[in-house]
């Protein structure tokens, strides 16, 4: 394959005056993804500062309920609240080790925003996180959290005002200040490496899931997990990939049916943000404003580029949920298990309630990306504007 490639899909389609930092981040990064110090150093961190392992917690309930067999990765007991701070440690260190003063980050939910201020703040690095204003206002905590964290927000006003934007404008702060600046990209999209290297910073979301199995004594049947830019999925699915038995779906928002942001079930190939995938696009191929979801997090009309390529080679299958179907799977693991899920991750829930026939008697390990606590708010709104259909 060739570097930085997942088949035809990826790349590195980046402005001139940042292919030499790009450059940086790769040699950087395959320098320090085997030195020992650096290694020890992140793996302190995933342990004290996260609070790895996150457990396997079989879901007894959830699973009586449905006839499926329900484990869940917890990644909602990680610090700040999601798996994204598995990759902004790694990142972030690892812009400290480059002799980078200063981490910029674009955020969605405000979960990337508030694990990179984190990071920063263990690390001792100055941070702006560039966030869509639509998304300040929809997750005004996160961006009081942020600020808490000694993290500049800067709210962004073009275009649809979402992640797409923040990007955008993220991009512009990397190319004016790119001799001090580190770019923290939360999810496995942009430019190689940055696909590559956030992969490996998630893929122990698997490979603790594979030796809580084995120490569980189960066999995985199936993955699933939501796909926004497909990291959580991606760090679930990197150590199974080879294990044909095992089956993995990657769940994507189905926003309204009309307005959506399933960008695998319903776009085709375009270039986004350095990186050629599956995009959603207008009739002119031009990146789609139209795009919606209930939850933050999965509301980007792009993907990463290796989720495409494993939907081109039917590695993994890639589906859609609607936000009424998420909203009934948040309040059913809630009432049910106790535990408030992520909009994100009520997701890959939501799917697995829709499927249970064909998931019945099947070991069944569902990540549950993060907490849901940001998105009470959203819910009550949602459930004032609905009538609520029985699960
Ligand atoms: C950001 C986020 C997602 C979506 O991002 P991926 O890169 O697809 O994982 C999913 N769940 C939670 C809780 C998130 O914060």
């Amino acid at each position: 394959m060739k570097k930085g490639y997942f088949g035809k899909y990826g790349g590195a389609f980046m402005p001139e005056v940042l292919v030499p930092a790009i450059g940086e981040v790769e040699r950087t990064f395959l320098k320090f993804s085997n030195d020992p110090r650096f290694l020890k150093e992140m793996n302190d961190y995933l342990k004290d500062f996260v609070g790895r392992p996150s457990p396997l917690y079989f879901a007894e309930k959830l699973s009586k309920k449905l006839g499926v067999n329900v484990y869940l990765k917890r990644e909602d007991l990680c610090h700040t609240g999601s798996h994204k701070l598995n990759n902004c440690l790694g990142q972030c260190l690892l812009a400290k080790y480059m002799g980078k003063k200063r981490v910029i980050a674009e955020t969605g939910a405000g979960q990337h925003g508030v694990a990179t201020a984190a990071a920063c703040a263990l690390l001792g690095m100055e941070c702006a996180v560039y966030m869509g204003s639509v998304d300040v206002e929809r997750q005004s905590v996160n961006v009081f959290r942020m600020q808490l964290l000694g993290t500049k927000v800067m709210p962004v006003e073009s275009g649809s005002r979402t992640l797409k934007d923040a990007i955008n404008e993220a991009l512009r702060d990397w190319i004016t200040n790119v001799e001090t600046t580190f770019y923290c990209i939360g999810s496995v999209i942009g430019p190689h490496p940055y696909p590559a290297m956030v992969k490996q910073f998630q893929r122990i979301i698997g490979k603790e899931t594979k030796e809580q199995a084995k120490e569980m004594n189960f066999k995985i049947d199936a993955m699933v997990a939501c796909v926004g830019g497909g990291s959580n999925s991606m760090g679930l699915f990197a150590d199974f990939v080879n294990d044909r038995d095992v089956e993995m779906y990657g769940v994507e928002a189905g926003g309204t049916g009309e307005k959506h942001a399933a960008t695998l079930s319903k776009g085709r190939p375009g270039v986004l943000h350095g990186t050629l995938s599956y995009l959603l696009q207008d009739e002119n191929g031009q990146v789609s404003e139209d795009v919606h979801s209930i939850s933050a997090g999965l509301d980007y009309p792009g993907v990463g580029p290796e989720h495409s390529h494993f939907k081109d080679s039917s590695r993994v299958t890639y589906d859609n949920v609607l936000d009424s179907q998420a909203v009934e799977a948040f309040l059913l693991l809630s009432g049910l298990e106790g535990i408030m899920p992520a909009l994100e991750s009520a997701h890959a829930i939501a799917y697995v309630i829709a499927k249970k026939e064909k998931f019945k008697g099947k070991n069944v390990v569902i990540c549950l990306s993060g907490r849901g606590d940001k998105d009470i708010g959203i819910v009550t709104d949602y459930l004032k504007g609905h009538t609520r259909s029985k699960v």
